[in-house]
């Protein structure tokens, strides 16, 4: 199976991600993980795009097209993937088409998790309470002013990647500010699984 979850920043993406990674024996492939990885590992790729993260902004379609392109053909992404904040601009998601061609590789279903904007500011504050809870370290965009940074570049480089899938016909909303169980019953519903 292969998924594409579209959704702004404290949509629930990656706790939805995580069940139905279980639940299909798929892998998370989310390019804000990777390219946090390549910002701890001090990679010349982190380096390129830690300050851009750090300020909300989105990195180079090329960077995160090519650990995508890498990605996708790795042994255990066999069994399919769901991709998480990958593609985020028309641009990424028109090279991502290309590249499954190329593969061979078919899309079974795009979803978009939609919910109220006024809600997210929360979400993301309760995401860092309970992290510092936990004893974790808390993400360096996870503040009011990168949050709105990424916001905005949602609103207006995201957004329209909805629009695109939702002209191909393979676009499926779900509402996402429904209880997990709940979001999780109209994910399973969406994708036929
Ligand atoms: P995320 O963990 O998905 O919220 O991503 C964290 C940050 O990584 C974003 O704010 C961007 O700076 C960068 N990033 C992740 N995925 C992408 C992408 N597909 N295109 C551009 N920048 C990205």
């Amino acid at each position: 199976m292969r998924l594409i979850l579209l959704g702004p920043p404290g949509a629930g993406k990656g706790t939805q991600a995580s069940r139905l990674v279980k639940k299909h024996n798929i892998v998370q492939l989310s390019t804000g993980d990777m390219l946090r990885a390549a910002v701890s590992a001090g990679a010349p790729l982190g380096m390129q795009a830690k300050e851009i993260m750090n300020r909300g902004e989105l990195v180079p379609d090329q960077l995160v097209i090519d650990l995508i392109d890498q990605r996708i053909d790795a042994p255990d992404a066999a069994q399919g993937f769901i991709l998480d904040g990958f593609p985020r601009t028309v641009a990424q998601a028109e090279t991502l088409d290309t590249l499954l061609v190329k593969k061979n590789m078919q899309l079974d279903a795009v979803v978009e998790l939609v919910v109220d904007e006024s809600e997210l500011l929360t979400r993301v504050e309760n995401r860092v309470q309970e992290t510092l809870k936990a004893g974790g370290s808390v993400r360096a965009d996870d503040n009011p002013e990168s949050l709105k940074t990424r916001l905005d570049a949602y609103r207006k480089l995201t957004a329209p990647v909805s629009a695109y899938y939702a002209g191909k016909g393979a676009l499926k909303r779900v509402d996402g500010m429904a209880p997990i169980d709940k979001v999780a019953t109209a994910i399973d519903g969406a994708i036929g699984a």
